[in-house]
């Protein structure tokens, strides 16, 4: 089958690799019918991470049943499946209690499985014609048959859980602020969740206009840091007060666009702008450190963090991968119900063959390059 690997830092090229197969009697083979590029296949794809050579990237797939194990006996060739990018057994400690990002049962001695990702066990990913989705019967979440919402249901296999999860972490409530910084795909969803969940103000932060000109069309305030320091404009905006809730969309990026060098700058940001005793989610991804990894910066793996000015505001911190689980069955039925429109982002629809040329665009973070789907 025909597939996306990574070959070394900005080289990535679609090429003839073996068949998705059944591996295990849990297991399910699904065709793709769609795949996203994500930005955390950016973390690989710029070479901070130490992915093997050869390995088949994507981790944001659906697509249809093709083919299942002997102990599958719910889903069902034909099924039109989201499959969640974590992937969990549904019976360990974590698993049991919904915490599917920390299934200590399928990469064990890390913290979670995910399909083509460095350090995420040994899964292939979904940037290929087939894919072999482990614990099938746990993982797929059924979607309605047939190609209706096919761009919005895309967004339920990572990133508008993912946005979810970051104002679920900060805790926000109905007609609260919130500050979110990042306005690619996850902070656009963070957004639409924070709208959705009935946010009062919401504050989204960057420097792309096109990225920024997304997150007014769903009624939030942006915030362009490249025009003067965002801490400033947002206190200024909010009469000196704060924000409720803030959230971290960016994670770690070798560099800001801003010529920044220290993204840790989003954090200090939060800690400045989130009035004392508010929450800050954290969904943009921090490598732990890797004393042999490409990057001087993470080998020591600390980053600048402003903690007195946290615990004198006794503000709270939640972190982490997305419980994907958790949320899209009912953002699925959002989706449903028209009551969500994550496909709005969407800027690009390639082929798979054209993968290679979608990852240098979408990380050159080009004009209009929002999301890229890739249909196999
Ligand atoms: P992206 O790289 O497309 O978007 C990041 C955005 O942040 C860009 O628009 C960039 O211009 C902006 N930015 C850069 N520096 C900034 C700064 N100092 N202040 C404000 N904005 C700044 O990526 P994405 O797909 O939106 O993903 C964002 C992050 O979320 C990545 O770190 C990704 O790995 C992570 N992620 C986490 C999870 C999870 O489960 N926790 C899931 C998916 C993605
Ligand atoms: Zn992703």
């Amino acid at each position: 089958m025909r597939a996306l690997v990574y070959n070394g830092p900005k080289d990535v090229s679609v090429v003839d690799v073996p068949d998705a197969e059944i591996e295990a009697p849990t297991d399910a083979v699904v065709k793709i019918t769609t795949t996203n590029i994500c930005g955390s296949d950016l973390h690989m794809y710029e070479g901070r991470t130490d992915v093997e050579q050869g390995k088949v990237l994507g981790h944001e797939n659906m697509g249809v049943v093709e083919e299942v194990g002997p102990g599958v006996t719910r889903l069902k060739k034909g099924d039109r499946v989201s499959l969640p990018f974590n992937i969990a057994c549904g019976h360990c400690r974590n698993c049991t209690q919904g915490k599917t990002a920390f299934c200590l049962e399928v990469n064990p001695g890390s913290a979670g499985g995910a399909y083509g990702y460095a350090d995420m066990g040994p899964y292939s990913g979904g940037q290929a014609e087939y894919l072999r989705v482990p614990f099938a019967d746990f993982n797929a979440l059924r979607l309605p048959g047939g190609t209706e919402h096919e761009n919005d249901f895309t967004m339920l296999s990572d990133i508008f859980p993912t946005g979810w999860h970051g104002t679920r972490l900060a805790g926000l409530q109905p007609g609260e602020s919130v500050a979110i910084m990042g306005a690619g795909p996850v902070g656009l969803m963070a957004a639409l969740s924070a709208r959705i969940q009935g946010a009062d103000q919401i504050y989204v932060v960057d420097m792309q206009p096109d990225r920024l000109r997304l997150a007014e069309q769903v009624g939030a305030t942006p915030v362009d840091f490249s025009k003067g320091s965002a801490e400033e404009q947002i206190m200024e905006a909010t009469k000196g007060v704060g924000v409720d809730r803030g959230v971290e969309a960016v994670g770690w990026q070798a560099h800001d666009h801003s010529g920044d060098e220290h993204p840790a700058g989003t954090l200090d940001t939060l800690v400045e702008v989130v009035r004392a005793t508010g929450g800050i989610g954290v969904v943009g991804v921090f490598p732990p450190a890797d004393p042999n990894g490409p990057d001087p910066d993470m080998q020591e793996g600390r980053l600048r963090f402003p903690f007195g000015q946290f615990f004198f505001k006794g503000q709270s911190m939640g972190t982490g991968q997305c419980n994907t689980k958790a949320y899209n069955r009912q953002l699925r039925d959002l989706i449903i119900a028209g009551k969500a429109d994550p496909g709005f982002i969407v800027s690009h629809e390639l082929s798979l063959e054209d993968a290679a040329s979608g990852y240098e665009h979408f990380d050159n973070r080009e004009d209009g390059w929002t999301k890229v789907l890739l249909h196999p």
